[in-house]
């Protein structure tokens, strides 16, 4: 993929940002809201490294969450590859937080870009740096990458860096595990329950657990006894 380290930053934190929302909506976690107040923003910018976070006020923390449901829904287009709609959106945010381009150096990291003025307000530069990652995800013709977990239990949003673009959760281990889990167990009732099983399936059931399947009884299912 064509993304700098620091485009691939201003995407990471985008898809962190996005996140902060599903997981609250979703009731993925027993936390309240992560920005519900000042603190939780200013713990969101500390965390990616924010520039003049002492500026923050009481109300960076409805601002964000607003500009936040915004990044999300332009996600969800780029992930239904509604790429116009999710360019119109951009370019809408980016104009309402004040974009411009500048080249600073602060918290001891390099020269990079900033799209906002230090003295805009710090949910807008949030805003607008999250949004200048989908944008040159976009640009890099490689919008599809912002992609939903697979797992029917999560919601969370993730960035697709995979050569072929094959992931299908957010975290393999956790999400992916847990399906495979679950794929595994219902093909280890499906085996034994003769009405709902084809004879493709069956066969791919029979290594379930010997003790509890005996291999008669999947060829027993699978000619539907
Ligand atoms: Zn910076
Ligand atoms: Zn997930």
């Amino acid at each position: 993929m064509g993304l700098g380290a620091d485009q691939l930053e201003a995407l990471a934190e985008c898809i962190d940002l996005v996140n902060t929302g599903r997981r609250s909506l979703a009731g993925l976690s027993d936390e309240a809201d992560e920005l519900a107040d000042v603190r939780g923003v200013m713990a969101f910018a500390r965390r990616f490294r924010v520039e003049n976070r002492s500026a923050v006020r009481a109300t960076d923390a409805p601002r964000l969450r607003e500009l936040r449901a915004r990044l999300d829904a332009i996600v969800v287009a780029c992930e239904a590859g509604r790429e116009e709609r999710a360019i119109r959106a951009l370019n809408t945010l980016l104009a309402e937080t004040g974009a411009v381009p500048r080249i600073v150096a602060h918290d001891g990291r390099p020269p990079h870009i900033h799209v906002s003025s230090a003295t805009a307000p710090l949910a807008d530069r949030i805003a607008a740096h999250s949004a200048m990652g989908l944008a040159e995800l976009i640009v890099a013709g490689e919008s599809s990458r912002v992609r939903t977990c697979a797992s029917p239990q999560c919601d969370l949003a993730f960035l697709d860096l995979s050569r072929n673009q094959s992931r299908r959760y957010c975290d393999s281990r956790t999400c992916g595990n847990r399906i495979h889990v679950a794929a595994y167990r219902s093909r280890q009732s499906a085996a034994v329950s003769p009405v709902e099983v084809s004879p493709p399936a069956a066969s791919r059931a029979a290594p379930a657990s010997p003790a509890e399947v005996s291999p008669a009884e999947v060829s027993r299912a699978a000619l539907g006894r």
